[in-house]
């Protein structure tokens, strides 16, 4: 239960609102947000606990619109790959290992111990296992866990859609205030138009949030466009045909019927203006990995242009295995440095639209900016605090400047999710890192020894014909 408790900071960022200096919040015992402003104008209820932040700023919890907690042990295992070779190693390395489900929740927790540190109080989390509900859960974090479902054969469509359902059905027995299950045909390589267009039917009578990879990949929109390239030649190997299937993913989303989902679109890294037009009357969102996206060479997503045409965008650090770091306020400015290299001017994507993107915008993308997003009377104490003191960050001129270009994650010192504090000065609260660094360590091992066996077989080609395993999945 949170306690009644009275912030207060050398700068408060509502983000609905310009920055306040020597700012203060209180939050009521029930985890609601009563008064945010100027320190001398936000009262100290009789008994309410009382938090000085010193020369830290106050802002909302960051929101992580993708993720995949449950890869947590794969961070390193797979740098410097190709994309095609980056996924077939990483499932070869997930089937040679052959862990028990629980490490898969193992290392979902570890991820949560990983995202409160680093003030990330919302994740978007897709993955096979499903294990985030129990992590976000067992943590006090909020989310929405996408379940994954696979399948590029049309003719297993129905079993794959049947198994994802039941697979969900359990799921929902534990969906909480907090934590919410959706689904996940994962991306078009992996998924058949018949499977895309199951999986939108259900997630729409049902109501299930929708979250899909789309237009990330250059060997991606050569098998979309031309039915070519890679991903196309491995498909072709299992003997599922491989026809052109629309001018675009999004074209091929809107056909299939996962657009009149209003799904989370995650990187949109290859879309043109017909599909912005596309995505913006959808009322889908996006998820923008712009580190992910650039580790692997994707390229460069067209932000500006995509806020321009309405679209909410959010930020996703993607996972561990394809960036190494779960820093939202790294994302930030890499969205906002990209964005400023790629088009060549200092103008675009200002300090407080990149915090809106971490925030408010995150928020928006994954439904729940009614309840989080900004610091209001009215909105769920979901809070984070990062420390402005380090050698590295003073002095502060701008606390947005000293937030986004100066701080890292690492400097955060508190973070709550509706009022509970889960993370103080280094210590997960709701969690035993301790217990749970040692069980990821040889989850990590396992894999690393899998990696390194299924290589010394000889690696096979891309999207070899191998017999589906119960809980592995694609990334
Ligand atoms: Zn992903």
């Amino acid at each position: 239960m949170p306690a009644t408790t009275r912030y207060s900071a050398a700068w408060l960022l509502p983000v609905s609102a310009p920055p306040i200096a020597g700012g203060a919040l209180l939050c009521d015992e029930s985890g609601r947000i009563v008064a945010v402003g100027p320190d001398s104008t936000v009262p100290t209820p009789p008994g309410a606990r009382t938090i000085d932040l010193g020369q830290a700023a106050l802002l909302p919890g960051l929101v992580n619109t993708h993720g995949h907690p449950e890869l947590a042990a794969f961070r390193g295992l797979l740098d410097d790959l190709p994309f095609d070779d980056w996924i077939i190693t990483l499932n070869a390395a997930r089937r040679g290992a052959a862990l028990a489900p629980e490490a898969w929740t193992d290392a979902a927790r570890w991820t949560c111990v990983e995202a409160l540190a680093a003030g990330i109080t919302t994740m978007g989390a897709t993955e096979a296992s499903g294990g985030s509900l129990e992590a976000f859960t067992e943590a006090g974090m909020r989310g929405i866990v996408y379940r994954e479902v696979f399948g590029p054969d049309p003719a297993v469509a129905p079993a794959a859609l049947a198994e994802l359902r039941d697979a969900v059905n359990l799921l929902r027995l534990h969906e909480t205030e907090l934590v919410r299950v959706g689904v996940s045909p994962h991306a078009p390589y992996t998924v058949s138009d018949e499977l895309f267009r199951l999986t939108a039917e259900l997630a729409l009578a049902e109501g299930y949030p929708v979250a899909v990879h789309a237009a990330e990949a250059r060997i991606e929109e050569q098998l979309v466009l031309d039915g070519a390239g890679r991903f196309a030649a491995g498909l072709r190997r299992r003997g599922i045909e491989t026809p052109p299937r629309g001018r675009s993913t999004i074209a091929l989303l809107e056909r299939t019927g996962v657009l009149d989902t209003r799904p989370l679109l995650i990187h949109c890294v290859r879309v043109d203006a017909q599909d912005l037009r596309l995505i913006a009357l959808s009322g889908a969102s996006v998820a923008h990995c712009p580190v992910a996206n650039a580790i692997l060479g994707h390229g460069i997503a067209p932000v500006m242009e995509m806020r321009a045409a309405g679209i909410t965008v959010g930020l996703g650090t993607d996972s561990v295995a394809s960036n190494n770091r779960l820093d939202l306020l790294e994302e930030a400015r890499a969205a906002q440095l990209f964005q400023r290299a790629r088009l060549g001017s200092a103008g675009e994507l200002s300090n407080a639209d990149a915090l809106r993107l971490a925030t408010l915008d995150g928020a928006r993308a994954l439904g729940l900016e009614a309840r989080v997003g900004s610091l209001e009377p009215g909105k769920d104490a979901d809070l984070c605090a990062v420390s402005l003191a380090g050698a590295h960050v003073l002095p502060v001129h701008d606390p947005l400047a000293a937030l986004l270009h100066s701080a890292r994650a690492s400097d955060v010192v508190l973070t709550a999710v509706r009022g509970e504090i889960l993370y103080r000065d280094g210590r997960v609260l709701s969690l035993d890192a301790a217990a749970l660094g040692g069980r990821v360590l040889a989850m990590a091992e396992a894999l690393r020894r899998a990696r390194d066996e299924w290589r010394a077989r000889g690696a096979p080609p891309p999207f070899e014909a191998r017999p589906a395993t119960p809980g592995g999945g694609e990334a």
